[in-house]
């Protein structure tokens, strides 16, 4: 049976969490004087002067709605990074534990294990950029904790494939993290309705992406009650501002509107792979379940610095293992991609 307290790290089993000012009294009416807040108000026009509710509950209930979770199983933090750093604080000891990740992939996940003092084991995709499910068992050793997979990919575009995702969660007896940063924009279900069937799944999700709302910084984390429990047990009491629960819980009544910008974009990412393919300089185009595409070009790093000084800015991948050649480009507005392929045909 996994349990994830055989897994956390042995100074936080006896942890005693922060307990905020408003742990003992959850009623909203009341003469609040126990957390030294300005009585009065704000210097802004609207008030901000009460500390937000640090479990976010409104927010969960709306999300848990949306995405058909229970809002006991959700996370909320600053970004995707928050549980990313979290769950290296709460199961990796430094110097001691490793982790596996699948280059090419997102650099989040190397960064926050260098931080934290956490070997990363690299185990590379494929040629075909798919899982190799093999290696990464047999690079499991006594103190692997996490195993990051990343689908749909970045920086590669593609969904892996979901089966060997599967066989991971069921070969692996510690955390499976599954970064669906890009689900909104694949044509499958999301691994949220596997949570009960892997206790050791984390899936996390954004709102950085096909909600547009980058700037607000609110990343979710679905997992087992027992792994909540941990995150929550470590994570600043109030890790998520009042502005930004509020502006969301607001929005989400507005889903149809995420709907139709992620409907625009799909239409858009269709018609440039088109153009992009027709493109003689274009080498390759790799198909995408994102909003983005891989994409190859000989001496692809002067093409990056020459499309820079057109201002048409783009990611350079080149130097990436199994990226040579490669640049990815975001799925733009139509003029935006009608500027790209310009300034591409310029070259
Ligand atoms: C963009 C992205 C995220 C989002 O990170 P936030 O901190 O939520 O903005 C997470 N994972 C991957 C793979 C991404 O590409």
């Amino acid at each position: 049976m996994f349990n994830p307290q055989d897994l956390l790290r042995p100074h936080l089993k006896a942890l005693v969490p922060y307990s905020s000012a408003r742990d003992d009294y959850k009623g909203s009416e009341g003469v609040f004087l126990d957390a030294n807040e300005n009585p009065i108000g704000s210097i802004t026009e609207a008030d901000w002067n009460r500390y937000p509710d640090p479990y976010q509950k409104a927010l969960k209930e709306k999300i848990g709605e949306i995405k058909a979770v229970d809002s006991s199983q959700i996370f909320l933090g600053n970004g995707s990074d928050e549980p990313i750093d979290l769950l290296f604080r709460a199961f990796c000891e430094p110097g001691v534990d490793n982790v596996i990740i699948n280059p090419p992939t997102y650099g989040m996940y190397k960064v926050s294990a260098n931080i934290n003092g956490v070997e990363a084991k690299e185990v590379l995709l494929t040629p075909d950029y798919d899982l190799d499910e093999d290696e990464i068992l047999e690079a499991v050793n006594d103190h692997t904790k996490m195993i990051f997979i990343c689908s749909p990919n970045n920086p590669t575009g593609n969904d892996v494939s979901l089966e060997k995702i599967e066989q991971v969660l069921t070969s692996f007896s510690g955390i499976v993290v599954v970064d669906e940063a890009y689900i909104d924009f694949a044509d499958r279900p999301s691994f949220t309705t596997k949570l009960d069937q892997f206790p050791n799944l984390v899936v996390l999700q954004t709102f950085s992406k096909a909600w547009g709302l980058a700037a607000l910084r609110l990343g979710m984390a679905f997992c087992s009650n027992e792994l909540l429990a941990i995150l929550n047990k470590i994570k600043a009491p109030y890790n998520l501002s009042g502005l930004t629960q509020q502006t969301v819980l607001e929005a989400l009544s507005q889903t149809e509107k995420k709907d139709s910008m992620v409907k625009t974009i799909l239409e858009n990412r269709e018609a440039l792979k088109e153009r992009l393919s027709a493109l003689e300089l274009v080498q390759r185009v790799y198909p995408t379940d994102a909003n983005f595409f891989l994409v190859t070009i000989p001496n692809a790093r002067q093409v990056y610095e020459e499309m820079i000084d057109k201002k048409v800015i783009l990611r350079d991948r080149s130097k990436v293992a199994l990226c040579e050649d490669g640049i990815r480009i975001t799925v733009g507005t139509k003029d935006e991609n009608d500027a790209l392929i310009a300034a591409l045909k310029e070259l």
